[in-house]
């Protein structure tokens, strides 16, 4: 629907009608620069935004944490009090949060940008689960905002480098009109319309993801308790069959090293696995390995917490066998 024929369907004084009436104002005689907001600028969200301005578009940023948005007003962001104030600068915001209660709050809560006037599409990068992504995807229809529910896989690196997985599930034309900017970010997997199908897409990935670190943690803490070498183990690995994510980046980067700082935390990846394992069950399939691996994850968490990197599940393993996996100095 053309601005106009909006503007005239609102009643008078709403936020909306004198948003809009703001931008047809703007418009007169020359073309509207876009603005785009992004809300949650934590190790994913703040090299995306960082690429939206490499790429020289005008960004609105927000973020509980002042300290995460210092390098982007640095690099020429703007900085937003409320995910409302986004709402009424925006027409595209960009969501990076850690769980669904933080999602539903800047969606729906007070200031949330339920709030805003200006915003036309939500795209929510989150792993939030499928429940509350069709929850928040009804709750901003009802307003007429579009919502992509837009999961994404390829961590920090990929974030940086623009060479995210990004899963999204929204109606046909909602995808059309935002996939030219997502490509910004990746590559798209348009799975499906409804909303939540991206978020099953997600899990089902996540579980793949964190089952490979526990499971290399458990083959590498027997190797080296037998006294080989972890180095050449993972070069033997990655040249046969149990080669995987955890045994050709995580093991390497992070558990060799003994930094545990591959870029994804054990608070977030044991939401993932526990909001696979419940939904699974809603639907009738037994995880049964899913949940040994959700266990595991809560022990990792209750030992190192949840701010501790997820490669920290193999400390646990090597903490019961009193053996370690590091590279040879
Ligand atoms: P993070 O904890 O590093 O970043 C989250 C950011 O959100 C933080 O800066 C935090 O201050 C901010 N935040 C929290 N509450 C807020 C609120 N109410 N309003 C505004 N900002 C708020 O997390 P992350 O690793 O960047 O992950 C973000 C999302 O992406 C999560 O859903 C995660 O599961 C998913 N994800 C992460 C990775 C990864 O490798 N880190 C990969 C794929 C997907």
């Amino acid at each position: 629907m053309c601005r106009v024929v909006r503007l005239i369907c609102l009643p008078r004084g709403c936020e909306r009608r004198r948003g809009l009436a703001r931008i047809a104002e703007a418009s007169k005689g020359k073309a509207l620069e876009l603005i785009y907001g992004f809300i949650g600028c934590g190790r994913m969200g703040a090299p995306m935004a960082q690429r939206l301005l490499t790429a020289g578009k005008k960004v609105v940023v927000f973020d509980t944490q002042s300290g995460a948005l210092a390098p982007l007003l640095a690099a020429g962001a703007q900085a937003a009090a409320t995910p409302a104030e986004v709402a009424r600068k925006a027409h595209t915001i960009y969501l990076s949060l850690p769980t669904p209660a933080i999602v539903q709050a800047v969606v729906q809560g007070p200031e949330g940008i339920l709030a805003g006037s200006e915003v036309r599409t939500v795209v929510d990068f989150s792993t939030i689960g499928p429940r509350t992504a069709l929850e928040v995807g009804a709750a901003l229809a009802e307003r007429g905002i579009d919502y992509l529910d837009a999961p994404v896989s390829g961590g920090t690196a990929g974030a940086r480098d623009g060479k995210l997985a990004i899963m999204v599930s929204a109606p046909n034309a909602a995808y059309e009109k935002a996939r030219e900017d997502l490509q910004l970010f990746g590559k798209l997997f348009h799975v499906g319309e409804k909303h939540g199908q991206a978020q099953i897409m997600k899990l089902a990935n996540n579980l793949l993801n964190v089952a490979a670190v526990a499971l290399t943690s458990e083959a590498m803490v027997m190797g080296a308790k037998a006294g080989l070498d972890a180095t050449q183990m993972l070069e033997i690995i990655n040249a046969g069959t149990g080669r995987n994510s955890a045994t050709e980046q995580k093991f390497p980067k992070a558990v060799l090293t003994g930094t545990f700082d591959y870029g994804f935390s054990t608070g977030l990846s044991y939401k993932d696995v526990g909001l696979c394992v419940d939904e699974a069950e809603a639907m009738g399939v037994p995880m049964v390995v899913g949940a040994a691996v959700r266990q595991l994850l809560a022990i990792t968490n209750a030992s190192y917490g949840p701010d501790s990197d997820f490669t920290s599940v193999c400390r646990v393993v090597e903490g019961w066998a009193k053996a370690q996996v590091r590279a040879k100095k």
